[in-house]
């Protein structure tokens, strides 16, 4: 069996060391294949790589070039569509259904809207006068940050890297990806795509394997690696930081949340169900936008909570591919051990289990994955480990409020702060509580729903900096100021 590649200048490479790890289908933990793990001269190679493509043809390709070559990255991968399709659904067992409609669309998009952004951004321009009167001139460049590591999960693996490869390259830089290791296809797909269109080498490199003692840490600490991208834990992400502290290396930080939806009475009732019900359960829970405190107004409470525990009851679980499927597995039997280690918590701390709580029963070999129940819990106290800590999961806790003032003060009982949903059809409420959740990103009467130019990003320990838009190039680039005395 080849073990899935690395890609380096534009070539597709095995580790030196032989060292592989096993790439499992969290559907029925059959072996998928082996991966190729990066160590030191893997990641050593791809740094060259990098530079040497900025110092190549690359650094000098004009914006308009650049662009043309990131739409045609984005129609290869809409024309290779299946292949993407099937790779991301073999290594997350996500439902077709979920990948075919955000995965992969939305990943080839990410190379379009930023080419778009870089072609359409002004730069500053200021005159001064100067003592002698004929003054001085001064205008403002965008540079590339040069070579940057961008350090993926594994919950929308192509989406999430596309969101940061997309960008960083129309701003000319060059990238080095460390995919997820529980999701290693579609970046290695993409090295084909790269190199079908004409990238030169060196642009894209992507390298394999786990976080410490290992491509992660080799990456992130390589003095050659400029800047640090990064989406995933909190934990990891302090612990990348420290590494990007040697050289004094910038970093973007897309990190947990433990999101809070808030339902007010006066809300669409129908419509908070459903958006609700997506903000928990979808991708198995697995966004890092979802929802796992839901707080209801007290006169709606139990009526919601019927009506989403009905919801949870409908979702059907299987196989990827049966276009039926609501739900799919865990990542990982890890994964699995975690989130159930949540499902004990609850019951041991004395939750009343609404629906779910456990493993589902599955037929056949699909007994093997890493499936869980959908499961809604109330009568928590605020203090419980299921309500503070991010369990990334498909569930939820649910608990009553009187106020609007309580409801804004519960939401935001949290050391993170990425998203939030609330749920109202009074205009005015609206604004105000959106004005005072404390988080990156506040959805009224909705729920992931995204408009790319925005700025997306977590407040407290939930991110550094804001990607999207024009944003994206506050990190993917440097400001050169050029003052021209006249
Ligand atoms: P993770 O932090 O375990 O791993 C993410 C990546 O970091 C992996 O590629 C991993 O190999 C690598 N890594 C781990 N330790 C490292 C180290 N010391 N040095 C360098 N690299 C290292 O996260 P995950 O389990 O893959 O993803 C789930 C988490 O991601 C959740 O916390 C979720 O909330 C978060 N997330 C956040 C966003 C966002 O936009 N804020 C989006 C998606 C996921």
């Amino acid at each position: 069996m080849n073990p899935t590649p690395h890609f380096i200048a534009n070539e597709f490479v095995i580790a030196r060391s032989g060292k592989t790890f096993e790439n499992r289908s969290p559907v029925d933990n059959r072996l998928i294949g082996l991966v190729s793990e990066a160590g030191a001269p893997e990641i050593a190679a791809a740094v060259a790589a990098a530079r040497a493509a900025l110092e190549g043809p690359w650094g000098r390709m004009d914006i308009a070039k650049r662009a043309e070559m990131l739409y045609a990255v984005a129609d290869e991968i809409n024309r290779r569509f299946d292949d993407f399709l099937e790779a991301e659904v073999a290594d997350t067992g996500k439902p077709v259904s979920l990948a075919s409609h955000l995965d992969i669309p939305r990943g080839a998009a990410n190379f379009k809207i930023f080419a778009d952004v870089v072609k359409n951004v002004p730069s500053e321009f200021f005159s001064m006068s100067t003592p002698d009167g004929a003054g001085a001139i001064n205008y403002a460049l965008r540079v590339p940050k040069g070579v940057i590591a961008v350090i993926c999960p594994w919950n929308l693996p192509l989406l999430l890297m596309t969101w940061k490869v997309g960008p960083a390259l129309a701003c000319g830089n060059a990238v080095i990806v460390k995919p997820s290791e529980e999701t290693p296809q579609t970046a290695t797909l993409l090295g084909e795509v790269m190199a079908k269109v004409g990238v030169p080498s060196g642009v894209y490199n992507v390298v394999h394997g786990f976080g410490p003692g290992s491509a992660g840490e080799f990456l992130t600490r390589h003095p050659g690696v400029n800047a640090i991208t990064f989406t995933g834990e909190t934990g990891t992400g302090s612990a990348i930081m420290k590494a990007a502290a040697d050289g004094v290396r910038p970093v973007s930080f897309e990190l947990g949340g433990k999101n809070a939806g808030v339902v007010f009475a006066d809300c669409d009732f129908d419509a908070a169900i459903e958006g609700i019900g997506r903000a928990v359960f979808a991708n198995c829970g697995q966004v890092c936008l979802g929802t796992e405190r839901v707080y209801v107004e007290r006169p709606i409470f139990d009526r919601f909570v019927t009506a989403l525990k009905a919801k949870a009851e409908s979702l059907k679980l299987g196989r990827p591919e049966d276009k039926s499927t609501g739900m799919g597995p865990l990542i990982s039997k890890e994964h699995q051990r975690k989130v159930l280690s949540y499902y004990d918590k609850a019951r041991t701390e004395g939750a009343t289990i609404v629906t779910g709580g456990g493993i589902p029963p599955m037929e056949g070999e699909l007994a093997n994955g890493a499936w869980v129940q959908p499961t809604i819990w109330t009568g928590l106290p605020e203090s419980s480990a299921v309500i503070r800590e991010e369990i990334f999961g498909p569930c939820c806790h649910i608990a009553p409020f009187d106020t609007e003032e309580e409801a804004v003060r519960l939401a935001n009982d949290t050391a993170y702060g990425l998203a939030t949903t609330v749920w109202t059809t009074h205009l005015t409420r609206a604004h105000r509580v959106a004005a005072r959740i404390e988080v990156g990103i506040c959805w009224i009467n909705s729920w992931f729903l995204r408009d790319l130019r925005t700025p997306f990003g977590g407040s407290k320990q939930s991110g550094i900096g804001r990607e999207g838009g024009v944003h994206s190039l506050e990190f993917y680039t440097e400001l050169r100021n050029v003052c021209i005395k006249l």
